[in-house]
């Protein structure tokens, strides 16, 4: 299927879900949103500075809007959209566009739009006509299932990270800074392919990995240190997201068996994704693991979250989450433990959920399964 027919079935799908809401139309404004439905690759600077938004309207072609410096990559990247500027603003130009279209009321993205933005819109809106209305989630709920075709580039993604950390935890040793290696890695991930970091490189040596989202500072590896790396990338527009918990040398005891535990908390987790259970059975599984061992207080995240064209979506592997999970859907499982002045141990792989269990996308298994 080329890229134009994905576009357009997804449009489809849209359109359906639009009128199945009562709306004459759909401004989307969510950057991976955007790309999902049109192919096209533009990015925000901010939130406050748009690189454009999607009009879909229940029947005719859908348009991208936006302004003169993107109007060359809009018309080459999204085919079968009607590019359409707005040099006196979006609000003047929906005001002008949405009466002859004979949109009535207008779906917007209430979770990726400005309080003032939605302002200006109401008030050039009303004056013709138009009425708002707030919408969650309807193309993220899309997106939550990917189809094989995004499976693939999920797991191309997956590839070419865990490429990335072998080879920069072969050039590891003693005397490197968190920082050293967490810029080592981001440029690596340049240099080997990736468009860019799919999040800020988390490296972390000692006491620091107890904090799940350390940032990499001036501390120097020793050679007994626990090194926790938690990295990503984005490739072909989808994302990876891996952890890996080591020693650089020989590791003792408690560590060993706390990196044990991580494990079998995540193999846990893995054994009990499937297509029909819930979000919170899966991190119920997992978690179990940790809390009978004692752990339990030091695991205060939950257990994994989606991945595609963004690095954190739905659904959440968390204990307040019935959702059911859906073959297609693709998560990570990364249980930890992070003991304030010892240190932190994640583990992290992604996961495609499968009608009868998950097919983990990652192949390293360095550091997985201590002897
Ligand atoms: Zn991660
Ligand atoms: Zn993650």
């Amino acid at each position: 299927m080329s890229h134009v027919d994905i576009h357009r079935r997804r449009l489809q799908l849209l359109v359906r879900r639009l009128r199945a809401r009562g709306l004459d139309a759909i401004l989307v404004s969510q950057p991976e949103n955007r790309y999902y439905l049109s192919g096209y690759t533009a990015r925000n600077h901010g939130i406050q500075e748009s690189a454009g938004y999607l009009l879909v309207p229940g029947r005719g072609s859908p348009y991208l809007l936006t302004d003169s410096r993107f109007q060359l990559q809009a018309e080459e990247e999204a085919a079968g959209f009607r590019v359409e500027l707005y040099p006196r603003g979006l609000a003047r130009l929906l005001a002008s566009l949405l009466p002859a279209l004979g949109v009535r009321r207008l779906g917007f993205e209430s979770d990726y739009i400005l309080y003032s933005t939605v302002g200006r819109l109401q008030k050039q809106l009303q004056a013709v006509g138009v009425d708002l209305v707030a919408l969650r989630h309807m193309v993220e709920r899309m997106r939550m299932v990917k189809d094989e075709l995004e499976i693939e580039l999920l797991r191309s993604s997956v590839r070419l990270n865990e490429r990335v950390f072998q080879r920069v935890h072969a050039t590891l040793q003693a005397g490197m800074s968190e920082r050293d290696i967490a810029l080592c890695i981001e440029s690596t991930m340049r240099e080997m392919g990736a468009e860019r970091p799919a999040f800020e490189t988390i490296v972390a040596f000692g006491e620091n990995g107890a904090r799940p989202h350390a940032v990499p500072g001036e501390r120097l590896l020793a050679h007994d240190d626990i090194v926790l790396i938690d990295m990503g990338l984005v490739h072909k527009g989808y994302c990876s997201d891996m952890t890996r918990t080591f020693v650089l040398g020989e590791p003792e005891e408690l560590y060993v068996e706390r990196h044990r535990l991580v494990r079998r908390a995540q193999l846990a987790g893995m054994a009990a994704i499937r297509a029909g259970v819930t979000c919170r059975e899966v991190d119920r599984a997992a978690r179990q693991v940790i809390r009978d061992s004692g752990h339990g207080v030091y695991f205060g995240h939950a257990l994994g979250h989606g991945v595609g064209l963004a690095i954190h979506e739905e659904p959440r592997l968390s204990s307040r989450s019935r959702r059911k999970l859906r073959p297609g859907m693709v998560v990570t499982v990364e249980p930890g433990i992070y003991l304030p002045g010892w240190g932190g141990i994640r583990l992290e792989n992604m996961v495609v959920v499968r009608e009868n269990g998950c097919e983990q996308l990652n192949e390293d298994t360095t550091f997985l399964d201590l002897e």
